[in-house]
């Protein structure tokens, strides 16, 4: 049941009910991905979940006005190649509706008349509202300035006086037909055919372009006072103010850039939550310190304001073990914390938000067990286990099965293709339990296939564990070569090329044709040698050559049940020498690089890269990590001490049976790859996996004593498009890193060197130490919404 309680403040908070805190806390950890920067779901060419109903600019993550009017331009070009898309009977039916008139929206209008298309433009304030609030006589830049404009729409570094004066000089010699101060309140589609009402009239559209940006929502505090008439959300004329006591509140660019120009007539007392500005560009920094230590500015960090007053503002200062609250006399007050997504305005047009939670956790788990139960059953009539509960499950006819089966898989798929996603996350969890269920071995297997489920599962007189490895690998190979076409061949970029070549050759030689063939015929036509050939405690193990590349304590079984003196040594070898001296020039790179697990997750996972968890929370998880390497090496400790005391025999055995079972089964195989398209791919080798744990404490030590040969460094060019920290499979803020120009290494950070945030970047700002980029040092690519190649 639900309550309402009353908050110090005096308003009204609703407490969460038992069931709703389970959700929310199963929610915050699924989104955790979308960081700041939620987006609208968008497809290829920057289509929505609506066909035909298409969003660009700020809104689709374009961070600045060139990127913004590629998009523009992109996104005609793409709709004039549809069939139908230009002309008709209907002379009220526009080709194209264009919503909003700012850079974007302009570029595409532009496009469309030069495409001989039947359009119309709707703008709820001005032409280029966004821009005409720009603080007056703001210096607009035309980054990155190494890429032309695309398009019509002029584009240079200019005021924003001067740029908003030819735009409407383009406007008025192309004659374009805009529809100013009408904004879009609903668009349905029907038949078809899109309805807009705005709030003066109503249009007919075959598509629909969305270029509203998302300034029109500055970001609330929600405090007390906020409404007053000296609390603004916008700065407009800075040079209005005088000899006044001003508060700003916000830790970008925006609130610095404020800060900094009211602070040269007014004292300024600049409140931020965090206890540093760590998203400022570097000459921003520099300004906002030289102020600092002219006593203009009064930095107040780990701060929230608590009230806005009619002459006092007060404001919470977090001090560690308690908190002070300051009263600052005030004569204006600028919250500029950023703009908000339009959320409910974009819902309302019926559109879907990128990694969305919405549905029921109660009936996917309802379904997902369906799903089961028929498995279960079927498994009754196929010498499965009958007895579930206590109740003789063959009993039921072997046709239900089905119809259960059925019942709970289309469920999941039906309501997943309504929008709910833990529907998907239901049936991601099915089809990968059932993966690892049925692989574990004879008699082993997970309950519903149990004493069956192996046996069903070989073909061809091989093992289900063999048509896995066949599978794994498939999937690495095609996913792989998108991923090679994604990173490597579409950016020309050749430490991509190398890398993906370099992940795809470890899986088939190392982790395929090694243990499943090669091993066999190097026994069997004694490639290594009489001796060892014919040395069964050699010969008989072909699953040890999968220590050939895992080390400890990935792959621990190498120094378990007696093994042969050769993987004793090489083992050793491997883990104490090779990986230390590997981590020591390339930090983490064996991650992304050689290793299987992390292939599987570079190349079937890629398509999630973003999804990956973000923020400081985030990082906290990592600790697992260093759960699973003490319980890894307690187990094999233990092991030892069986194999070569011959005690402790059955604790040792308990041991390796629960971490096979937990670490192995669940936190390697299911659970990561179920959460593929959800946390992105790197779960297990994030959070889990204790030897990148392990290689993460050899490379921090080699960073702390100046050692390691392994970091990614920035210079200045960065525009804060967020790309990188956007791209990052481990949820690296690497955006901040380069904002500061701040070294980026294992002492700072868990990067693993894929180096997708140096190739991603369009402004060529990082690169491995040393200087070296990823292949093409001069390229500049534009990049559309999803990620493609613009130019
Ligand atoms: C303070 C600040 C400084 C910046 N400085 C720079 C810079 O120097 N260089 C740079 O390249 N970029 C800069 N940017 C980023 C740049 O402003 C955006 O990248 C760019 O404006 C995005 O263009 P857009 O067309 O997607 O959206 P916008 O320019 O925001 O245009 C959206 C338009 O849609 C209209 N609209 C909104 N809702 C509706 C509706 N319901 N119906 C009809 N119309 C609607 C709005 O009125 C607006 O005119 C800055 C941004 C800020 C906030
Ligand atoms: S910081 Fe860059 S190189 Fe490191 S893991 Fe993230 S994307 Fe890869
Ligand atoms: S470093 Fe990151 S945020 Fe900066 S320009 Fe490059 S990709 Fe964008």
């Amino acid at each position: 049941m639900s309550s309402l309680e009353v908050t110090e403040m005096g308003e009204k908070k609703r407490q969460l009910s038992f069931a709703e805190k389970i959700r929310q806390g199963i929610v915050t950890v699924l989104h955790s991905g979308s960081g700041m920067n939620e987006r609208p779901y968008l497809k290829k060419h920057n289509e929505s979940n609506i066909p035909g109903f298409y969003i660009i600019g700020d809104l689709a993550g374009a961070p600045v006005i060139k990127y913004a009017m590629a998009q523009g331009y992109d996104v005609i070009e793409h709709i004039a190649t549809l069939p139908g898309a230009i002309g008709g009977n209907d002379a009220e039916l526009y080709d194209v509706i264009i919503i909003g008139a700012g850079a974007a929206g302009l570029n595409a209008a532009l496009q469309a008349k030069e495409r001989g298309m039947r359009y119309v433009m709707l703008e709820r304030e001005q032409v280029a509202n966004t821009i005409e609030n720009f603080p007056e006589g703001k210096y607009v830049y035309a980054e990155p300035d190494s890429q032309p404009p695309k398009g019509k729409l002029w584009l240079d570094g200019a005021t924003k006086e001067d740029l908003i004066k030819r735009w409407n000089q383009i406007v008025h010699e192309n004659g374009l037909n805009i529809r100013t101060m009408e904004g879009v309140q609903t668009c349905e589609k029907k038949g078809g055919v899109f309805h807009i009402r705005t709030s003066k009239g109503a249009y007919r559209g075959k598509r629909v372009v969305l270029a509203t940006g998302q300034r029109g929502n500055p970001r609330k505090l929600n405090v007390q006072g906020e409404d007053r008439e000296q609390v603004y959300h916008r700065l407009y004329s800075p040079r209005k103010y005088k000899n006044e006591n001003i508060i700003v509140v916000g830790g970008g660019n925006s609130a610095i850039e404020a800060a900094v120009t009211l602070s040269e007539q007014n004292k300024v007392y600049l409140s931020y939550r965090a206890s540093e500005f760590s998203r400022i560009f570097k000459d921003n920094e520099r300004k906002l310190n030289a102020a600092i230590a002219a006593k203009k500015i009064d930095p107040i960090l780990n701060s929230n304001i608590v009230e806005f007053g009619e002459h006092e503002t007060k404001i919470k200062i977090n001090r560690g073990a308690e908190d002070e609250v300051r009263k600052i006399p005030y004569n204006h007050a600028f919250v500029l914390v950023g703009a908000d997504v339009p959320r409910e305005f974009l819902k309302s047009l019926g559109l879907r938000m990128e990694n969305e939670w919405e549905g029921s956790i109660l009936r996917t788990v309802g379904l997902t067990l369906l799903g089961f139960l028929g498995v279960w059953i079927f498994g009754a009539h196929n010498g499965g286990q009958a007895s579930l509960l206590g109740f003789d499950l063959s009993v039921i006819p072997a046709w239900m099965a089905a119809v259960i089966w059925t019942f709970g898989l289309a469920g999941l798929i039906r309501f997943g293709i309504k929008g709910d996603r833990f529907a998907w996350l239901g049936l991601s969890f099915f089809v990968w339990y059932t993966v690892y269920g049925a692989k574990l071995g004879k008699g082993e297997e997970f309950w519903p296939y149990r004493d069956w489920g192996y046996k069903f599962l070989s073909f061809f007189d091989r093992p289900w564990a063999f048509w896995y490895t066949v599978m794994y690998t498939a999937l690495m190979t095609i996913f792989g070569l998108q991923a090679v076409k994604r990173w490597g061949l579409d950016r020309k970029d050749k430490f991509q090329i190398w890398r993906y070549v370099s992940l795809l050759s470890f899986q088939w030689i190392f982790f395929f044709l090694i243990p499943e063939f090669l091993f066999q015929s190097a026994v069997k036509y004694q490639w290594i040698g009489e001796k060892l050939a014919t040395d069964p405690t050699f010969a008989d193990q072909a699953w040890r050559s999968y220590g050939l590349v895992y080390a400890w304590p990935l792959f621990f079984y190498t120094f378990f049940y007696n093994p042969h003196q050769v993987w004793v040594v090489w083992g050793v070898l491997l883990t104490f020498v090779i990986i230390p001296i590997l981590v020591l020039f390339h930090g983490k790179r064996y991650c992304s690089w050689i290793c299987g697990c992390g292939g599987l997750a570079e190349t079937f996972g890629d398509r999630w890269r973003h999804l990956a968890p973000k923020g400081k929370t985030s990082i906290k998880w990592e600790w697992m990590g260093t759960a699973v390497l003490v319980v890894a090496t307690l187990v094999t400790v233990l092991v030892l001490i069986k194999d070569i005391y011959g005690v402790f025999r059955d604790p040792a055995d308990l041991g390796v049976r629960l971490y096979r079972l937990y670490a192995d089964v669940w936190l390697v195989g299911i659970l990561p790859v179920t959460l593929y398209p959800f946390l992105g791919g790197k779960v297990w080798c994030r959070y889990w996996c204790p030897l990148a744990k392990l290689m993460q404490m050899q490379s921090n030590f080699f960073a702390r004593i100046k050692t390691s040969k392994f970091k990614i460094t920035a210079n200045d060019k960065c525009i804060a498009c967020n790309e990188c920290s956007r791209n990052c499979l481990v949820g690296i803020d690497v955006m901040s890193y380069a904002l500061k120009q701040e070294t980026l290494d294992n002492k700072t950070s868990s990067c693993i060197g894929c180096g997708i945030c140096v190739s991603v970047c369009p402004m060529d700002v990082l690169s491995f130490s040393g200087g070296q980029r990823n292949g093409n040092s001069t390229h500049v690519q534009l990049l559309s919404a999803t990620g493609e190649v613009l130019a």
